[in-house]
C-alpha cells in the first residue's frame, strides 16, 4: 500500500514537472498565421525576439486558406494569433470566432479608435490607403474631385478598375454603402462601370500600367503600387490625387492582427501584438512595403511622405466588414466584374 502511494506520488511529480517544463517552453513562443508575406513580417518578429528572448514560429498562407485552417483546428490550433492584409478576414475571423477580446491600454493608446475593432478582437497595424492615381499627360488635377465623381459622364471611357473579386474595393464599396445608403452607391459603381475604358483588369499594377500607357487616364489603387511602380520607372506620367479631402476623406484600410480564440501562449502573443504597435516596430511595419504607420505619432517613410498628406476616413473600419456581404452583391448588380 505505501509502495503503491509512493509510485503515485512519483508518476504524479513527474507529471506535474512535464506540465511545468512544457508550460514554460511554451511561454518562450508565440506562433503566428500570417497572410502577410515572410518579407513584410520576418524583420519584426526578429526585433521582437532580440528584444523579449521569445521566439516567433510562423506560417504564410492566403487569408482563405489560414481562416479555414484555424476553424479546422478548432481548440487544437497551435495559432497564437492570426495576421491579414485586410480588415474584411480580420472581421471574417471575429464573426466566426476565432478570435478573442484584447484588453491592452498599450493597443488603445498606439492605434486610433477607428482601425481597430470595437469589440477589441482586432487592431490595425498599418495603413493602405486606396486612392486616385492619374496620367499627368491627360488629367489636371483640377479635374479630380471623388470617388463618386468617377462616375460622371465626363470620365466615359477614361477610367481603369481593378477586378471586383478582390477584397480591396470590395471594402471600399462598403464604406460607401455605409456613407451614401445602398441606391445611391448602386448608382455610382454603374457610374464607373459605364465609364470603363477596358475590361476589369487583375491588379493594381496592372491598372496602374494601362493608365501610364494611356489607354485610360484615371484608376483607384493602393500607394504602395505605386510607390513600388515608381521606384522601378520615376518617368512614367503618374500622380497620386487624395479624393474626398472635403467630405469623409481617404479610404483606408488595415494590415493587423488579433490573438486567437484557443492562444495557449496568449500573454506573449500580447507581447508581440503591443510590440507591433510600438515606436520600435511600426516603422518596420509600415515601410517595408510603402504603408503608413498606424500610429500617429510615427514619422512616415521619405519616400512615401512625398505624395503629400491626406484626411483618411475616420469611419471604423468594422463597417467594411459588416457590409461586405452587400457590397459583393451590389457590384454584382451593377455590372462590375
Ligand atoms: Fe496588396
Amino acid at each position: 500500500m505505501q509502495r503503491f502511494t509512493f509510485n503515485r506520488f512519483l508518476i504524479m511529480s513527474l507529471g506535474c514537472l512535464a506540465a511545468l517544463l512544457n508550460h514554460s517552453a511554451y511561454a518562450e513562443e508565440v506562433v503566428v498565421y500570417s497572410a502577410r508575406i515572410e518579407q513584410l513580417i520576418k524583420p519584426m518578429f526578429d526585433a521582437f525576439t532580440k528584444e523579449t528572448g521569445i521566439k516567433v514560429k510562423y506560417i504564410t498562407d492566403n487569408e482563405g486558406a489560414l481562416l479555414a485552417r484555424l476553424q479546422a483546428e478548432g481548440k487544437n490550433s497551435p495559432a497564437d494569433m492570426l495576421i491579414t492584409a485586410d480588415v474584411g478576414n480580420l472581421w471574417a475571423a471575429s464573426q466566426a470566432k476565432l478570435l478573442k477580446p484584447v484588453q491592452s491600454d498599450v493597443l488603445e493608446n498606439n492605434i486610433p479608435a477607428h482601425l481597430r475593432d470595437p469589440q477589441q478582437e482586432w487592431f490595425g497595424l498599418s495603413i493602405r490607403a486606396r486612392t486616385l492615381v492619374y496620367n499627368t499627360k491627360k488629367v489636371k488635377p483640377e479635374e479630380l474631385s471623388t470617388y463618386e465623381d468617377l462616375a460622371d459622364p465626363k470620365w466615359n471611357k477614361r477610367l481603369c478598375l481593378r477586378t471586383s473579386k478582390k477584397v480591396y474595393n470590395q471594402s471600399l464599396v462598403a464604406m460607401m454603402i455605409a456613407e451614401h445608403g445602398e441606391a445611391e452607391t448602386e448608382k455610382i459603381v454603374k457610374g464607373w462601370i459605364a465609364n470603363l475604358a477596358t475590361d476589369p483588369l487583375s491588379d493594381d499594377t496592372r491598372a496602374l500600367e494601362f493608365v501610364a500607357a494611356g489607354k485610360c487616364d484615371v484608376t483607384l489603387v493602393n500607394t504602395y503600387y505605386f510607390g513600388r511602380l515608381m521606384k522601378k520607372d520615376p518617368t512614367l506620367p503618374l500622380a497620386i490625387f487624395w479624393p474626398n479631402q472635403n467630405g469623409a476623406g481617404v479610404h483606408v484600410n488595415i494590415s493587423g492582427a488579433g490573438i486567437t480564440r484557443y492562444s495557449r501562449n496568449e500573454k506573449a502573443a500580447i507581447k508581440l501584438l503591443e510590440f507591433l504597435s510600438s515606436d520600435k516596430a511600426q516603422n518596420l511595419f509600415a515601410d517595408v512595403n510603402m504603408e503608413y504607420p498606424v500610429n500617429p505619432k510615427i514619422a512616415v517613410e521619405p519616400f512615401v511622405a512625398s505624395w503629400g498628406n491626406f484626411k483618411q476616413n475616420p469611419m471604423n473600419l468594422s463597417k467594411a466588414g459588416e457590409l461586405q456581404t452587400t457590397a459583393v452583391k451590389l457590384m454584382d448588380r451593377a455590372g462590375y466584374q
